[in-house]
């Protein structure tokens, strides 16, 4: 007998200072993947936290062998820690996604059905509609307009560091040496047959 083997997903989830929340978050996305039939491995890439962040990630990685704790030297940086994360990842299908609680993970089974159907990336956007308008809303509207005006590669406003992505555009991704990175741009800028699933942002867990 043959035994088909299991496509593999890695989570990359930066943190930084979330030392209160990983167990928590960990938890949560666990419970979002139970009974999906993938390999998953969690890649949590810690960006020189100055807690305890460090050592709740040797904790969660001694008690769940699905677990890949990850240090960056010093902070670096949201997006540089997921630049580190895609290089470290090696499945055929990578999700990343924000470690603070804010990415409902129990969008994830959708995700991966959309990559099942044949999609490169599953893009998340983030609805706010529904709340009233704050600064951050005016000042990031004001900011995807101007990207978009200055530049040929359109952002999608909402766009979040929340995305499936297979192997193809990870690796498309990982052939781009930018070294200030800007992820959304890029994912929009490599092509791939692209799919946007839209969310309601929660609350940072603290
Ligand atoms: N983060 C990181 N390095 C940083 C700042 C943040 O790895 O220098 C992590 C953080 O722990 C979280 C994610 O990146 O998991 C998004 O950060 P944050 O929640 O501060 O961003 P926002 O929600 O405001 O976009
Ligand atoms: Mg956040």
């Amino acid at each position: 007998m043959f035994s088909k083997k299991k496509t593999t997903v890695d989570l990359v989830i930066p943190v930084y200072n979330e030392a209160g929340v990983v167990e928590q978050t960990h938890a949560r996305i666990s419970a979002a993947l139970d009974s999906l039939p993938y390999d998953f491995h969690f890649i949590y890439v810690n960006d020189g936290s100055r807690d305890g962040t460090a050592d709740s990630l040797s904790a969660l990685a001694a008690r769940d062998p699905r677990v890949i704790p990850l240090s960056l030297s010093r902070n670096f940086g949201h997006q540089a820690a997921l630049t580190a994360g895609l290089d470290a990842s090696t499945a055929d299908v990578v999700i990343t996604m924000d470690g603070d609680g804010q990415h409902p993970p129990e969008m994830i089974p959708e995700m991966l059905h959309l990559i099942g159907q044949g999609y490169d990336i599953v893009q998340t956007q983030r609805m706010d509609e529904a709340q009233p308008a704050s600064f951050k809303k005016w000042t990031s509207g004001l900011f995807y307009r101007l990207i978009n005006l200055v530049s040929g590669t359109q952002v999608l406003p909402g766009a979040a560091d929340f995305r499936a992505l297979t192997r193809p555009a990870v690796d498309a991704l990982k052939s781009m040496p930018e070294y200030h990175r800007f992820l959304r741009g890029m994912v929009s800028w490599i092509g791939f047959a692209t799919v946007i699933l839209p969310y309601q942002p929660a609350d940072r867990i603290s």
